[in-house]
């Protein structure tokens, strides 16, 4: 299913992130014609919908438009360096909902042979509200992370002690979010990925813990 919404990738930059979204649409067709729309100038290397169908619609060695304005680990403008993944789901706009266990094995058989082709590390397999906290809430607190980790797809944290809620900036800074937005903001898109039982936006016991976690994951 190709999409124009591509162009060719920075020279000689690496493929080193996995970005993961929602489609956010009412249904997979929908999404899927207008990540082909030219008007829409948005795209993705692939999408899988809720069965478990997956529809290629960029080469991996082209650049997709998904990202946008982005940063993590103090490198900018994402869609240079990564490969996008859009996984069918109405999202917070039309009835967020679970991501059926299908379509969770397939998103899970794709991460790994894109990791397989990439040296991508786990630290950047990231959601889409990772690299840009302050406009995205993708693919979101129902998308199962844990078991991506477990099945060799990105990061779980480590079980830690909670540091004091003082340290929680440092931390998120450590892990690759950028540091110039509302602390609150930063907690909430962390929250999504790493912390999904509550997403508040608050430095509480349970967050810290998960993000002293994470960093000891990223230390080791
Ligand atoms: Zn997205």
């Amino acid at each position: 299913m190709p999409s124009p919404n591509q162009d060719d990738r920075p020279p000689d930059g690496p493929i080193d992130m996995l970005v993961l979204h929602y489609t956010g649409m009412r249904s997979g067709a929908e999404a899927i014609a207008r990540l082909r729309d030219p008007a829409a100038r948005v795209s993705s290397h692939y999408v899988v919908e809720e069965d478990g169908a997956i529809f290629r619609l960029v080469p991996e060695a082209r650049r997709a438009w998904h990202a946008g304005i982005s940063h993590w680990r103090g490198r900018e403008a994402l869609n240079g360096r990564s490969i996008g993944i859009e996984i069918v789901n109405p999202g917070h706009d039309w009835g967020y909902r679970p991501f059926p266990a299908l379509q969770m094995a397939a998103v899970c058989d794709l991460c790994l042979e894109i990791l397989g082709r990439h040296p991508i590390p786990p630290i950047n397999v990231v959601a889409h509200s990772d690299v840009a906290p302050d406009r995205k809430a993708d693919p979101g607190e129902l998308f199962d992370w844990e078991a991506l980790a477990a099945n060799g797809v990105g990061l779980w944290p480590a079980a830690a002690d909670a540091p004091p809620a003082g340290a929680a900036m440092a931390l998120l800074g450590a892990i690759g979010y950028r540091t110039d937005l509302p602390e609150a903001v930063l907690l909430a898109a962390f929250q999504r990925h790493w912390r999904p039982e509550r997403v508040d936006g608050v430095a509480d016991a349970g967050t810290m813990a998960r993000l002293a976690g994470l960093a000891a994951r990223l230390a080791a």
